[in-house]
Parts: C-alpha cells; structure tokens; sequence
C-alpha cells in the first residue's frame, strides 16, 4: 500500500489534501475516507495514493468508508473537468455529484422545551424585559428560534425535533446562540445522526371513517385525506389553510394516525392516459426514433438536437428510444426539468419500465435518495429519470442521455458548483462514448448553434401530433388600449371577450401573468420612496390573502404599512398586478367560473401542482392563472385558449437573454392552447408589440428569430459567439465588498489578458442581495481557454489579497447577469 493519500475535501480551497494512509487501512481511489480537517472531521473522496512525501506533516486518515469506488473513473473524470471549466473546488463538486451526504453525516436537532414555551409566552406578552442582559438584537434572534419551533406541526408524543441546519438556515441565528439557549433550558439538543431522519416525510393515514363530528377544518383535512385514498403526506396537510393543531386534535381523537413511511408519489389520480404505445408514432417521430436508434447501436459519441414544436409528441420519441436502449440491457437518463417530474409522469415511467426505473425528484429526503443512488449503483434500475443532478447518477454501460426542454433554466445550479446539466450531459456523453439528445420546441441559442455548426445532428418535428393546427395568436398593443379607455388595464377589452365566450362554450381558459403576490410595488405619493426588504435592494410584493409584505428573494417578511416608513405619510398606494390580483380581478368580471392559480404561493408540493392540473384536465376547472409555472409542458387538451398578461416584462431588464427568454415563454405558453380536437387561439397583450421577439412568437417563426438573435449576439460579442463569464463581489460590510472589487479591478487594469474583454467593476443590477452588497465583472472571450486562464489568475490574485474565497463568486457561462 502507498504511504500517502490525496483528498479533495468539500471545502471552498482549490485544492487536494495529503494524509498518511494507516497501517491498516487500504483506501481507494474514488472512494471515501474520514480525514481530520481543521477542528472537524470530514468526509473526502479519494483522488490519488501516492508515496510522495508532503512539505508539511501529514495528518492520518481516520477511517475508509468505501472499499470499492462510489465514483467510477468516468465519474471522477467528469468530476475533475467540472473544476476545471467552472473553476469550483474539487471536493464541492464531489459532493454534488454524490447524494450520500445522509449515510454519515453528523446531525444535531433541537425541540423546544416548557420553559422555551413559558418563554416564548413571556417574551409575547411584555416586549422585551428591562433586567435583561441581552441585546436587544439577541432577544429578537431568540424570540424567532423559539417562535420557529414552537410554530412546527408537533409530533403525536411531543414537539419536533428541527434539525440545526433547518433552524440556522429560517432564523438565521449563530450555533453559539442555540447552545446558549440549550444551556437556559429553552431548547434540548440531540445528536440525530444515525437515530432518526427528520427529513424524511411522513405520512399521514386516515384510520377511521368520520360522519358528522368535526369541525370545518376538521371536515377539510379528513376530506383531502379521503380524496387521496386515505394517505398522504404531512406536507400536504400543512399546505392547506388549517391551523397546525388542527391535524393534532385529530390524532388524538385516533381519527388519523401518522405513519413513518417514506415519501413517496402518492399515487396519481390522473385518469388512466392512453398508454404511450397505444398510438403509432407518426413519419416524423419514426424517423427521429430510428436516428437515435442508429447511433446507439453505433456505439460512439453524438449529439442531436430535437427541436420539436410544441404538441409534437416529443415524450412518446424520448420514451421508445430508453426502451429500446433497456431491450438491449443498456442504460439510458432522462433529464427533466424541475416541474416536468409529477407523479403523473412517474406513473406512466413506472408503467413503461417497471422496476427498472429509478426516480430522482426533489421530494426525496436525503435518505431515499440515497437509496436509489444504491440501486441504480448496483445495476437494479437502468432507466434514471431525474432533475439536474441525476446527470450524475452512476449507471454503468450509459447509452443514452436525454435532456427534456434542454432550454429550461432549472437546469443550471445557482450555487458552487454552477454547472448547467444539459452541457455536462454532453461532456458525460462523450466520454461514455454515448448519444445525447437535447430536446425542445424553443432551443436554446447555445444549442441551435451548436446544431448549425453540425457539432449535433438537427433533427426536427415540425408538425403537431394528428394535424393539429398551432394556435391563432393575436396581439393586443396595450399602450393603444390605454389610450382609448383612458385607463391602465389588466384585462383588455378583447381579451374579456374571449374569456366570455370560451366559458360560454364550456372550454378552458389558461391566463399567464409571469409575477407573484397582490400587488408589486408599494410606493408613497408624499416622498416617492418604495418600501424596500431589509436585506435586499428589491421592493417587497404586498401578498393580501397572507396579508403581508413579502421579499421575493431572500423571504423576509414585514407587516403591510398604513403609512409610508419613510416620512409617515398616509398616502401609500399599492401599484401594479400579480397573480394573486388578478385572479381576483377574474373572480369579479367572472363570477360564475371555477378559477384556480398556479404559482409558488399556491404550490408548495408536487401534489398541489398534480391536484389543481387533474381538476383541469377532469374538467371541473374553467379557467387557470398562472405564472411561468402554468407554461411548461402541460398537455391539457379542453384549453382552447391562452391569455398572456405581461409577460413580456422581462424585456426591459438590462440582460442580453431578455429577448431569448421572453421568445421562450410566449411560444411555451401559446403551446399549451389548442392541443385537444378544437384548435387553440392566444391573446398576447404587450407593451412592445414591435419587439421582434414578440413578432417572431406571434408568428410561431423559430428560425426567423433565432437568425435575428443570432445576429444580435454576434455584434455584441454575446454567448453564443464567445465564453462568458460573470465575477460577483459581496460582502455584507459596503466598505469590503467596495475594497475588493477595487482590488480585483485594478489587477485587471494592470494586467494583460489578449483576448479577453473585462467589464467592469460596476454595481450588480441588484445592487443588494440577502445582505450582501454586491459588484460585479462581465468576461467575455472567443477563447475558453483564455477566458479561464483569466479567471484563475484572478482568483489567485483575490487570495493572495486574502479576500475570502466564498466572497468572490465565479459564474462561468451565467445564465443571469442581475
Ligand atoms: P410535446 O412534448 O412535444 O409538446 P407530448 O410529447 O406531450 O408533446 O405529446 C402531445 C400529446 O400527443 C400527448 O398527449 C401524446 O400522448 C400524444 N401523442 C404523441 N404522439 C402521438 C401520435 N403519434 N399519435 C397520437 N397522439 C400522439
Ligand atoms: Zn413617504
Ligand atoms: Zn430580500
């Protein structure tokens, strides 16, 4: 056995770390070890054993954990090009690329005692106490621990335990905080580590049937319970508008019971949907299915580029290709993106491949997912379906790896590692010798380039499935509206028109309004200010159901004013529609119309997404609002008619992927009208009618506004035309955050990068975010390369200049330049 081992440790440090490999022991690489690091003990995978002996002494690592590799030598390859082209710390990427954080990670909970409730009581009743030897601001961070945890659904034998890092992560408080309060006797600590997982979702069960003796909240629960065929999970519950206890008293009356299951899909309730082999695939399809087919069988790597428009029957060509790759017992991933995974879907996969699929959603506690990351190890299920990060799970003899609407946004991780799956898709593709499908019916621009320049076959669907025709799209120009009815409207006149007749026609309606809450913008008539959160530079959304005002960022919350914060002025006005308004506004001008929503304030889980789209599909919804959430992939086929309500928003944010973005959502949306027998039709209300991303949408027009956009990008020196890369400086101290892009900026300046354009430093759009104020440099380069020598000179330098490494964030091929 070597003498030594390199490490990678998930720490934000550039580097591998040496240990003395006991007599004992006998690591391997690509398998984990215990090490000491600093004052704590950490799990790292092992990237090399050597006899090299380090400069410093070598610390003795403490245990294997893997006797075999977790990460094959494609996996760590991949791991190491990840590091390299995003420039992340190779051990953070490991751990990403891992799910089995749950199998020995060390964890701590808290519950609250009877002296924290006593507490917690006190503290409510008489403000903060005059004797008190703690801060102001202390007593506050106290009073929201025990409100948190006094606040969380207790379990049937006593309170819940919160586990730390759910508690840090909502209250923001210290660890030194929580053992002060430990000490006073407000909190007890556990140690969870092995004992139990709090993360893991219960379930509940209904025991009893239960006429008459309940109250409405009551009547509520045991109705959902019931609808769901007597179980769902305690998440469910909780989304509903009932108070905590309400779920208690029904424990305790033994009507229902909570059961330690794990969470799985409930099973979906979506009528059984014509099997996916039920219909022929058509020419189009066919001939999409045998290109993939050949280059499987061709063993070596390619790309393809499905662009296929919306309703063209992409799934069915997705699905035919896995099985074949099964039928000759090979391995094949499907990525989707985050919202495309409902139990709907899963049910079908489950129909399809039996047990050979493993599922990776982002319901999973740490543990399932761990446990299907075994399965899929161990060879049991070869068909993976999952969100961004199942483009690492660890099939062996990958054939195939689909990306599903491969523009989607949620494919890319906006944290270290910021990588973007559809791209590591591909590289995992070549270097498993596999064939990757990139599918959508609005392409990114990366990829159609991409496509253009034959790196990947372009394979297209150019008709909607049995000859339905694309919707009608009008657009209403909303500046004339305004003109001729003097005042500023949500709903135009023609939009109300066709609203009206579609309900009269017993047909449905979906209405996209892509912004949340009641209202946006709070602002006073006397002084001209907007109330602003306390941590961000953004202004806070009035949410009236909630009756608060809420910051869409970072979650803080404040009362909704009477008066204006700033000079006190009563003459605050509430400007401006989301969501949440006009489904009101719909209620008023509709009154005899069954309206849901759809949006983040309305959807907590994948089951209220699956239960309000089952009550569209079934028919007992008329009409849908929604934002973006209502646009993705829906195949509902009584929608004869989509409204757009500014959603053309995002074209006036300083960001070159306005016009991409907004393209995207106006085809996606007018995609889900017209997809049943009746043809579809679409009212596209705008403030930009001439924008050419709105025409060419109009128009259904992909190719036209690709060329433009193309066009566009290249004199701009733009993605896809060059590598691009975004360099944010933050710190919550101004003076810091200031300091250090000067630093940065002036190494720049005096340093010379051929071929690679800086900008900057200048205030982020947002200039400030979660309390950190923030800078930011744009690089553009036609060189990868150089553009990352750039970057890894710069942060050389930052280190040297001892600005902390987690200060300085370096987003390569960003998706969002706020
Ligand atoms: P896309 O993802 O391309 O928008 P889907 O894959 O959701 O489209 O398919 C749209 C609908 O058409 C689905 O209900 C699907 O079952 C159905 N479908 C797919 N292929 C065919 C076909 N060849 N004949 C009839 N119906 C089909
Ligand atoms: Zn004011
Ligand atoms: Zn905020």
């Amino acid at each position: 056995m070597p003498e030594f081992c390199d490490v990678a440790v998930p720490v934000p440090l550039d580097m591998a770390f040496t240990y003395r490999i006991p007599p004992d022991a006998t690591p391997v690489v690509g398998g984990r070890v215990l090490v000491p690091f600093r004052q704590q003990r950490m799990t790292g995978i092992v990237v090399e054993l050597h006899d090299r002996q380090p400069s410093v002494t070598a610390k003795k690592v403490l245990s294997v954990l893997d006797a075999v590799p977790v990460l094959d030598e494609q996996l760590l390859r991949l791991g190491h090009w990840i590091a390299d082209y995003y420039l992340a710390p190779l051990g953070e990427v490991f751990r990403t690329m891992l799910p089995l954080s749950a199998e020995f990670k060390r964890s701590i909970g808290y519950r609250i005692t009877e002296d924290g409730q006593m507490a917690l009581h006190l503290a409510g009743m008489s403000g903060s106490s005059a004797r008190s030897r703690r801060s102001p601001e202390e007593q506050a961070a106290e009073f929201r621990v025990l409100d948190y945890v006094a606040g969380r659904e207790p379990e049937p034998d006593g309170p819940v335990l919160v586990r730390e890092e759910t508690l840090r992560s909502a209250t923001g408080v210290s660890r030194t905080l929580l053992e002060g309060m430990v000490r006073k006797k407000w909190l007890v600590r556990e140690d969870v580590s092995a004992a139990r997982d709090a993360t893991r979702t219960m379930k509940v069960a209904l025991l009893k049937s239960t006429e008459g003796k309940l109250n409405d909240n009551q009547r509520k629960l045991v109705d959902t319970l019931a609808a769901s065929g007597g179980r769902v999970p305690v998440t469910t519950l909780q989304s509903l508008d009932v108070p905590r206890t309400t779920l208690a008293t029904l424990i305790r009356r033994g009507l229902v019971e909570i059961l330690d299951a794990p969470a799985d899909f409930t099973v979906s309730r979506t009528k059984a949907r014509p099997s996916l082999f039920e219909f022929d695939l058509n020419s189009a399809q066919q001939s999409a299915l045998a290109r993939a087919r050949e280059s499987v069988a061709a063993r070596k790597f390619s790309g393809m580029l499905l662009h296929g428009i919306t309703g063209s029957g992409k799934t069915a060509v997705y699905l035919a290709a896995m099985r074949s790759v099964l039928e000759a017992g090979r391995a094949a991933i499907l990525l989707v993106p985050e919202i495309g995974l409902t139990p709907a879907v899963a049910a079908d996969l489950h129909q399809i491949f039996g047990d050979e699929v493993a599922i990776l959603h982002s319901a999973l506690s740490d543990r399932e997912r761990a446990e299907q990351w075994h399965r899929i190890k161990r060879g049991d299920a070869r068909m993976v379906v999952g969100t961004r990060s199942a483009v690492f799970a660890p099939v062996a003899d990958l054939a195939l790896i689909i990306v599903d609407e491969e523009h989607d946004s949620s494919y890319k991780q906006e944290e270290t590692p910021r990588y973007h799956a559809r791209d590591i898709a591909v590289i995992r593709a070549k270097m498993a010798n596999a064939v990757v499908v990139l599918g959508s019916a609005t392409p990114s621009l990366e990829s159609y380039f991409n496509a253009k320049k034959n790196k990947y076959a372009l394979v297209e669907l150019p008709d909607r499935v049995e000859q339905r025709p694309l919707p009608e799209v009008e657009i209403i120009d909303m500046r004339q509206e305004y003109q001729e009815t003097g005042h500023e409207q949500v709903i135009s006149r023609k939009l109300a028109v066709e609203i009206k007749d579609r309900l009269e026609r017993k047909e449905q309606v979906m209405v996209l309004l892509n912004r949340r809450g009641y209202s946006p913008v709070v602002l006073c008539r006397t002084c001209g200010k907007k109330l602003e959160c306390q941590n961000c530079a953004i202004a806070l959304t009035h949410h009236k159901r909630e009756h608060k005002m809420v910051c869409h960022y970072c979650g803080y919350t404040a009362p909704v004013p009477k008066a204006c914060v700033h000079c006190g002025s009563e003459y605050v006005y509430f400007l401006g529609t989301g969501s949440e308004k006009l489904e009101e506004l719909l209620h008023a001008m509709f009154p005899q119309a069954r309206i849901a929503r759809l949006d983040r304030d309305t959807v907590r889980g994948h089951e209220d997404f699956e239960r309000t789209l089952n009550a569209l599909n079934e028919g007992e919804l008329d009409l849908l609002v929604g934002t973006q959430m209502i646009a993705k992939g829906h195949d509902i086929h009584g929608v004869t008619l989509v409204g757009v309500v500014g959603a053309d928003v995002a074209l006036g944010l300083p960001d070159f992927r306005a016009a991409e973005r907004t393209f995207q959502l106006l085809t996606q949306v007018a995609g889900r009208a017209g997809r049943g027998q009746t043809p579809g039709k679409v009212v596209l209300q705008t403030y930009f009618q001439d924008h050419y991303a709105v025409q060419y949408a109009a128009h259904h027009d992909f190719i036209g506004f690709y060329e433009k956009e193309l066009q566009f990008r290249s004199w701009m020196h733009y993605p896809p035309y060059s590598a691009l890369a975004n360099v944010l400086v933050r710190s919550d101290k101004l003076d810091d955050a200031l300091r250090w892009s000067g630093t940065l900026g002036r190494w720049f300046d005096a340093t010379r990068h051929e071929g690679v354009r800086v900008l900057g430093p200048a205030a982020a759009p947002i200039t400030r975010l979660k309390r950190d104020y923030r800078y930011h440099f744009v690089l553009k380069s036609p060189s990868r390369e150089r553009l990352n020598t750039t970057l890894r000179a710069m942060l050389a330098h930052a280190t040297q200049q001892k600005i902390p490494r987690t200060q300085v964030i370096v987003d390569v091929d960003a998706l969002w330049l706020m």
